[in-house]
C-alpha cells in the first residue's frame, strides 16, 4: 500500500524491517522468553539514555508517563516550566490530578533560562520541577544542561524531563545531568510505532514515590518497579511494540551507531534551518532551534493547508503549526530514521510547489 511518507514530529516514518518485527508471534508476558526480551531492552535503553537507573516501560503514550511523574513524585509542590503546548499540558495534568503546582509561563517563542528556574526554586516552595526539553509545538529546544545545573543545587528538588521528541536523536546524559525521570514515547526519534513510553527512574524518585499517598493505580511507580526487578511489566504490555523497539535499538546501537545518529540529526537540522532562514524565518528565538524539527515562521503568508494538500499528491506529509499557530507556522520534522537525502528532496519539492528559487 502506498502511504504518505511522514516528515511529521510524531509519529515518524517507520522502516519496513521494524514493521516486520511487529509481526513477531506473541509471547506470554510471564514467560522466560519475555523476561529475556525485557532484559535486553533494559540494557540497550540504558545505553541510549546514558544511565544506570532502571528504565521502566509504560504501556501508554508519553502523556501517561508525564502523568506518572507528577502523581508519584511530588510531595510538596511542583514547578511546571511552561513555554509551549506540551509543557502546558504537564501543568494541566498536575492540576487535574490534584497535585499542588505552579506554572512558570513565558512566551512560546522564548526559551526557559536557568536564572528563571533558580529564582523560582530559591523560594523553597518546590520539591519537583518539570521541563519539556524539546517543545514539539514550537520547535524550541530549552537549554537542558544549564537548567540541570541549577536544579542540582537544590537537594530535595526532583527533576522530571519530557524528552519525547529528542531522546534517540539528541544526546541526553541522564545520570550526568541528574535527571530523576527522563521519558519519551517511541513514535518520535526512535521511529517505532506508537504505544509505549520509556522512562528512567532514579533512586530518589522511587524513595519519594513511596512517601506520596498513591494517586494512581495504573501509573504507580513503586508497583511498576516491583515487576521491573523480575524483568516483567505489571500489566499486559504492548508486546509487539517491544519487539519493534528491540529490533530498532539493535539498529541504532550496532548498525548506525549512537554518535552517527546524533550527528545525522544535527546535519538535517542545519540543512532545514538554513533553508528556512533563506525563504522564511524560524519561530523560536535564535540559538534555541530544535535539532529534531523546525518550526518555520510563515513570513510569506502561504496557505499552509494548501502546501500540505499539494505535498500529499507526492505522498509526503509535513505538519501545520500547533493550535493557534496553525497557519502562522508549519513544522518539518527531521527526526527518527529520516535520511539527509530525503530531507533535501523534500525541500526541493517544497521549493517547486511554492515556486521558490
Ligand atoms: C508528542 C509529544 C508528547 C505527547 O505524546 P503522546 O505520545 O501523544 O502522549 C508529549 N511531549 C512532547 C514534547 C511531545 O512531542
Amino acid at each position: 500500500m502506498r502511504h504518505l511518507k511522514l516528515f511529521t514530529p510524531g509519529p515518524t516514518e517507520v522502516r519496513e524491517e521494524i514493521l516486520q518485527a511487529m509481526a513477531t508471534p506473541q509471547i506470554h508476558h510471564r514467560s522466560q522468553e519475555f523476561k529475556k526480551l525485557y532484559e535486553e531492552l533494559q540494557e540497550k535503553l540504558q545505553k541510549v539514555l546514558y544511565t544506570e537507573n532502571p528504565v521502566l516501560i509504560f504501556p501508554s503514550s508519553s502523556t501517561g508517563a508525564m502523568e506518572a511523574a507528577v502523581t508519584n513524585g511530588v510531595k510538596k509542590k511542583c514547578l511546571n516550566l511552561v513555554n509551549g503546548a506540551f509543557s502546558k499540558r504537564w501543568h494541566e495534568i498536575a492540576k487535574m490530578n490534584g497535585v499542588p503546582c505552579d506554572a512558570l509561563s513565558i512566551d512560546w517563542d522564548k526559551a526557559i533560562k536557568p536564572e528563571m528556574v533558580e529564582e523560582k526554586l530559591s523560594t523553597g516552595e518546590y520539591d519537583a520541577v518539570t521541563l519539556v526539553f524539546n517543545e514539539t509545538s514550537t520547535g524550541l529546544m530549552n537549554p537542558l544542561e544549564e537548567i540541570a545545573k541549577v536544579v542540582k543545587k537544590f537537594d530535595d528538588v526532583l527533576f522530571f524531563v519530557d524528552a519525547v521528541s529528542a531522546m534517540g536523536g539528541v544526546k541526553i546524559e541522564v545520570d550526568k545531568l541528574g535527571i530523576d525521570m527522563c521519558l519519551a514515547g517511541v513514535q518520535k526519534c526512535f521511529a517505532v510505532p506508537s504505544g509505549i513510553t520509556v522512562a528512567s527512574i532514579s533512586e530518589r524518585l522511587l524513595e519519594r514515590a513511596k512517601e506520596v499517598p498513591p494517586r494512581s493505580y495504573y501509573f504507580n511507580i513503586p508497583l511498576m518497579y516491583k515487576y521491573h526487578q523480575k524483568n516483567q511489566t505489571r500489566v499486559t504490555p504492548p508486546i509487539s511494540q517491544m519487539f519493534a523497539l528491540n529490533a530498532q535499538l539493535d539498529y541504532i546501537l550496532n548498525e548506525e551507531g549512537l554518535e552517527n545518529r546524533f550527528r545525522r540529526h544535527e546535519q538535517m537540522a542545519k540543512i532545514v534551518q538554513e533553508w528556512a532562514r533563506k525563504y522564511f524565518d524560524i519561530y523560536p528565538e535564535k540559538g534555541y532551534e530544535s535539532k529534531t524539527l523546525t518550526c518555520v515562521k510563515n513570513t510569506r503568508n502561504i496557505s499552509v493547508k494548501g502546501l500540505i494538500d499539494e505535498l500529499a499528491k507526492y505522498y509526503v506529509r509535513i505538519s501545520n503549526g500547533y493550535g493557534e499557530l496553525k497557519e502562522k507556522t508549519f513544522r518539518i520534522a527531521h527526526m527518527g530514521d529520516t535520511q539527509i537525502q530525503e530531507i533535501k528532496g523534500l525541500l526541493e519539492l517544497i521549493n517547486d510547489i511554492l515556486g521558490l528559487e
